[in-house]
């Protein structure tokens, strides 16, 4: 009974889903699949598109400004249910449009009979070149999706994680004039906890703290985005920062510069997270004793299968779990929020950030994420 419940309430949701999206929000050709597909076909198939992200503000890290950001906009469908992905692609990841559309371009699904092969399809992506991290994670979000829709359940509930553990968001605020940080601060309402952008001269980093603490006492937490280059100074901010109501901080110093950071970590008052240091699985073994915890993003990691093996390995190290993004849409937004009852720690406010969503999903409830019953990665287009 409850199976036949569970399917007619899938099928009621699949078909609601149909009536509501469009044909395609696509202005432009997609790019086409090597393969003929129709609605009901049993092939596997996939299609992409760039699109641009146009920032709602200019966007300042320690080592750039910029105002776009270039995604690529992935589906992959079979028997008539279409799963969404996305890659995005920031400049310091090294991949850009050209790059993402030629490895997808070699993205062969047709040897694949079965989408729940999942392991299997997603082992063989990932074995087509040896970066392109971006592109995978664009194939695995669309692929998850699909598959989630099939069995008409969200990704959340078929890895059995609990929806009210998942935690509050940040939202970011980039390195900006003292009277424009206290302006961003004022509308970081709903938000229970604000993270602050640093790693600028020990004036400029100051002057940003003591911007949004002018404004308000909300816990802050601080990613330096590898821009501190000395230890001693790391330190010397984190101390000053560790009397400021700050969670932790975030890459205080290069990426390859494990034997300082390590230096760093224990004698830091602050838990430190990983993000530059940590992309993929491989990397956390050395990060044990280096970094408290590790910022898991999908885009670097290949998307939600690797996402999920860093998850239960970095648990056994006994290390904090964050999740983060880049500046996306809701798609990939709303796929890493299926990961986020297992997380410490969220930061994913990336479609919040740009003036051209085209899909909506994950939704927040005073700031904390809200994980619903929608299937897949949970996501409609708009
Ligand atoms: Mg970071």
């Amino acid at each position: 009974m409850t199976t036949r419940r569970n399917f007619l309430k899938a099928s009621a949701l699949l078909t609601a889903y149909s009536l509501i999206a469009p044909k395609s929000l696509f202005s432009q050709p997609i790019k086409a699949s090597r393969q003929k597909n129709s609605p009901g076909s049993k092939l596997l198939q996939i299609t992409f598109k760039p699109y641009e992200a146009k920032l709602i503000h200019p966007f300042t890290v320690s080592g750039y400004t910029r105002t776009t950001t270039p995604i690529v906009l992935t589906e992959v469908t079979y028997d008539g249910i279409t799963g969404y992905g996305e890659a995005s692609m920031p400049p310091y990841l090294g991949e850009n449009i050209p790059s993402v559309m030629a490895f997808l371009e070699k993205v062969n699904l047709k040897q694949f009979h079965n989408p729940f092969e999942l392991d299997d399809i997603l082992t063989y992506v990932d074995s087509i070149a040896i970066n392109n991290t971006a592109a995978k994670a664009s194939v695995d979000i669309a692929l998850h999706d699909l598959v989630g829709k099939l069995i008409g359940q969200p990704w959340h509930r078929i890895w059995g994680y609990t929806p009210s553990k998942a935690p509050v968001t940040t939202f970011t605020i980039g390195i900006d004039t003292e009277d424009v940080v206290k302006e961003k601060t004022k509308e970081t309402t709903p938000y229970k906890v604000i993270k602050v952008k640093l790693g600028m001269d020990e004036a400029t980093d100051k002057m940003m703290i003591n911007a949004v603490r002018s404004v308000t006492d909300k816990p802050i937490r601080v990613d330096a985005n590898q821009g501190w280059k000395d230890k001693h100074h790391a330190l010397k901010m984190i101390e000053w920062l560790a009397t400021k109501n700050v969670d932790f901080v975030e890459q205080p110093l290069p990426k390859h510069n494990l034997e300082d950071m390590a230096w760093v970590t224990e004698r830091s008052p602050l838990p430190t997270i990983a993000d530059e240091s940590c992309q993929r699985l491989e990397d956390i073994p050395h990060l044990k004793g280096v970094f408290d915890g590790i910022n898991i993003k999908l885009m670097k990691c290949t998307g939600l299968r690797e996402a999920n093996k860093m998850i239960n390995m970095a648990q056994s190290f006994g290390m904090k779990l964050m999740i983060g993004c880049m500046t996306e849409t809701s798609c990939a937004i709303s796929a890493a929020a299926q990961l986020s009852p297992k997380m410490d720690f969220a930061d994913l406010d990336g479609n919040l950030l740009i003036a051209n969503d085209c899909f909506s999903g994950m939704k927040l409830t005073e700031g904390k994420i809200t994980l619903t019953d929608d299937p897949g990665i949970g996501v409609r287009k708009i």
